[in-house]
């Protein structure tokens, strides 16, 4: 789950990292409102789940309260990576000398929190990653012992010869981490960490990932969802009990189970086509869940093509069957299905589909291909 860079802003304040003041805004008059009140020269940001608001003209530096509610005006409405804006923090702007980059992600490859520092922030680190990697450092944590005072300062003068501002990069270390650790977060970053022209170092940008896994246990946190800024089909599909993640291709996947969900898309992938998205409907046998996943994939205009992959375990051929079969009497289609079904009550279920007018496929490569084609067609 991601959070809004004030909710993050917020986590890292209440972990001791110097983060500016600042609220949000709904409307141009609360910009106003609030620049007012803040004083002096604001920044105003757009609130969104994406980064490189910046280049996209979603962070504005105001000089009066008029014109925060004009930038605000500007900003609340417009899209940015496909997401609406409905909100903007309005904080103090910070005079910048330097700016720098630190962020904590879980690392596959190692197994552990890995802190990664760089002193070209300011830039998307993915960016810098491709450009310029050695300005790129990395520490795996071992999470029995958590940040070491000594590998944090390591770290901290990489990025600044000041041993003041060592110190101060150092804590705020040591505090993200704990913040990380005590949100359940999958990423924790800073991008700017900024240096002010009198040697202060302050926390410009904030961004938080949780661990869906972890909200369970985390009702504070899992509060903390804003589903006005997720993608409507995302939203649809938690509700509905489904597994959903959305992508840019063209081939609409609906397949029970997470790790055929998985081969179904290597497999799209392999044979030349684009996964519009990840669907698992998971192990239960429900006709109703069907019916809701393909409401999910139909309303995406760029799905050409839908492949059903069922391997009937506990999942039964005629529920899925059945699903199929409704969801047809309640709305269209408009796209070619192509059915890849084998495994329990697989006899029942073909005999369902045949009298609905559909044919269904044992094979999952040839039901892969046809689908790959179908969409290119
Ligand atoms: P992002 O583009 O989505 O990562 O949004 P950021 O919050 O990182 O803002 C983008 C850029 O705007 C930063 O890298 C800074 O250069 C600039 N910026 C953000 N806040 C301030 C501020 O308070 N003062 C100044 N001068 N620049 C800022
Ligand atoms: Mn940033």
């Amino acid at each position: 789950m991601n959070l809004h860079e004030y909710q993050a802003r917020d986590i890292l304040k209440r972990h001791g990292i110097p983060v500016p003041d600042g609220d949000v805004a709904e409307t141009p008059d609360q910009a106003r409102a609030i620049a007012q009140r803040l004083g002096g020269k604001v920044v105003v940001k757009a609130q969104v789940h994406a980064g490189g608001r910046g280049k996209a003209g979603g962070v504005k530096l105001a000089a009066q309260p008029d014109e925060a509610a004009a930038h605000a005006s500007r900003i609340l409405g417009m899209t940015i990576k496909g997401l609406t804006v409905h909100k903007v923090l309005v904080a103090p702007a910070t005079d910048i000398a330097s700016e720098s980059y630190v962020g904590i992600i879980v690392d596959r490859g190692s197994q552990r929190p890995v802190l990664m520092v760089s002193d070209a922030g300011g830039i998307d680190i993915e960016e810098v990653a491709g450009t310029t990697p050695e300005r790129i450092h990395r520490l795996a944590i071992d999470p029995r012992y958590g940040l070491l005072p000594h590998q944090g300062l390591g770290l901290a003068l990489r990025l600044y010869r000041d041993l003041a501002q060592a110190r101060s990069a150092a804590a705020i270390m040591a505090n993200l981490y704990a913040a990380f650790y005590a949100v359940g977060a999958s990423l924790a970053e800073i991008n700017p960490l900024a240096v002010t022209p009198d040697g202060r170092v302050v926390a410009l940008d904030a961004k938080i990932v949780i661990d869906d896994n972890e909200l369970g246990r985390r009702p504070e946190i899992a509060a903390l969802r804003d589903t006005s800024a997720e993608a409507p089909s995302e939203v649809q599909a938690r509700e509905a009990g489904l597994t959903f993640v959305k992508l840019d291709g063209s081939v609409g996947c609906c397949v029970n189970g997470a790790g055929l969900a998985m081969a179904t898309m290597d497999l799209v992938k392999y044979y030349g086509g684009a996964p519009a998205n990840f669907l698992d409907i998971g192990g239960s046998s429900n006709p109703q869940k069907v019916v809701d996943a393909l409401r999910i994939i139909t309303a995406d205009p760029h799905v050409k093509a839908i492949l059903f992959n069922i391997f009937g375990g506990i999942t039964r051929g005629d529920d899925v069957a059945n699903g199929i079969v409704q969801a047809t009497r309640q709305f269209p289609l408009a796209v070619p299905l192509v059915i890849r079904l084998t495994g329990t009550n697989e006899a029942e279920a073909v005999q369902i589909l045949r009298q609905a007018g559909f044919s269904a496929l044992t094979d999952m490569d040839e039901a892969v291909r046809q689908a790959v084609a179908q969409a290119a067609a």
